[in-house]
């Protein structure tokens, strides 16, 4: 199967959306090494559409593990779950139990060091 085209224009509106962040591990564009890569948020596979609403950014990391998967075991209930949005959910609001404060402090990490060259 050949990869959905997505023009210009919508790549950089997602990539300005999205704040050159991976929605899934937060880690800015300056800071990865590969291009991050315009991920369907529901898989072409799933029925997924590459109109923008649907896409996102994803570090190769993140979305080679996210794959075609739209759902998952929840670990700690054990039942099946949608996996996050990024666009429509906040990441503290659907993982509470992670550390807010460290989540923003990387983030404000990340802003500084993205404003320097390499
Ligand atoms: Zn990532």
């Amino acid at each position: 199967m050949s990869r959905p085209y997505i023009s210009v224009e919508i790549d950089r509106n997602v990539r300005s959306m999205a704040k050159n962040r991976c929605g899934y591990c937060l880690s800015h564009q300056k800071l990865v090494m590969a291009h991050l890569e315009i991920e369907h948020i529901i898989p072409v596979s799933k029925g997924g559409s590459s109109e923008e609403s649907n896409l996102w950014l994803a570090c190769s990391i993140c979305n080679s593990h996210k794959a075609d998967k739209i759902e998952a075991i929840d670990p700690v209930t054990n039942e099946v779950v949608a996996l996050f949005n990024p666009r429509t959910q906040v990441w503290a609001d659907c993982f509470p139990s992670s550390n807010t404060q460290h989540i923003q402090l990387r983030e404000q990490i990340q802003d500084h060091l993205s404003n320097y060259r390499y």
